[in-house]
């Protein structure tokens, strides 16, 4: 689904991304761990191109994305989903407007068929009795499963996640998971960068560990948690476990 060669990105003379290449495959559930600085907010947006890459191609779906046009690249932001720490939800609408708004304006619904699309998505994330709500009086939890609700709305083939529990109150880290695991479940194609370890071992089928710009452990669950051979994936996870 996704192919990445060479990829490299620098701000200036500093080196973030170095000499990446990775696939993501249908059905894939990839999680990438590492410490703090280590590129994998600034890898995760090279994916959907909301971050510029100064070397190397990144193919998804057979197109070179690091070469689209303004338009192409709306079209391939609808077939990645993405979910970001901060919710990032209209605060000036309804759950439900907030779900329908790109239903409408993309997709071209009609209010009815909109408004219907919309209660199957929060139906499915457990976020139904919600519609009529604000996002400031939602928990931090409740407002992350309608940001995926409404990233599952465009249909996305790949669904990216930016560390979708880091911003949340302890006891509301599981229901969100419990979301993205059901997603997973169903088959969906999934890049989450986390700190939540034990989601990692038991719900990715692959484990990348980045630090210092590059992969520098992969594996899967096994191989990275119980027997990691990098000195630093050893180091990280001696910290985090
Ligand atoms: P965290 O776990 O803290 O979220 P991360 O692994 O997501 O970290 P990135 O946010 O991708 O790391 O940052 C990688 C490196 O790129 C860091 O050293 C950061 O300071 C640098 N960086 C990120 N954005 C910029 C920018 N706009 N200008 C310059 N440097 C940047
Ligand atoms: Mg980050």
């Amino acid at each position: 689904l996704i192919k990445v060669k060479g990829l490299g990105k620098s701000y200036g003379d500093k080196k973030v991304l170095e000499n990446i290449s990775t696939e993501v495959n249908q059905g894939d559930v990839i999680a990438i761990i590492g410490p703090s600085g280590g590129g994998k907010s600034t890898f995760l947006r090279t994916l959907n191109s909301l971050e510029s890459v100064t070397e190397g191609a990144i193919e998804f779906e057979g197109q070179d994305i690091t070469k689209l046009s303004d338009k192409n690249l709306n079209q391939l932001r609808e077939k990645m989903g993405m979910v970001f720490q901060d919710f990032n939800l209209f605060s000036n609408m309804t759950v439900q407007q907030n779900i329908t708004l790109a239903l409408k304006k993309v997709k071209g619904m009609n209010e009815t068929k909109a408004n219907q699309k919309a209660l199957a998505l929060l139906k499915q994330v457990g976020m139904d009795q919600f519609e009529q709500s604000y996002p400031t009086s939602l928990s931090g939890g409740q407002k992350q499963r309608v940001a995926i609700a409404r990233a599952l709305a465009m249909k996305p083939d790949v669904m990216l996640f930016d560390e979708p529990t880091s911003a949340l109150d302890p006891e509301m880290v599981g229901e969100v998971l419990k979301v993205m695991q059901d997603l997973a479940k169903k088959g969906m194609t999934m890049v989450i960068v986390t700190h939540e370890m034990g989601f990692a071992r038991h719900v990715a089928n692959n484990v990348w560990f980045m630090d210092g710009g590059r992969f520098a452990e992969v594996g899967t669950p096994q191989q990275i948690f119980d027997n990691p051979k990098n000195e630093r994936t050893q180091l990280f996870l001696s910290q985090v476990l």
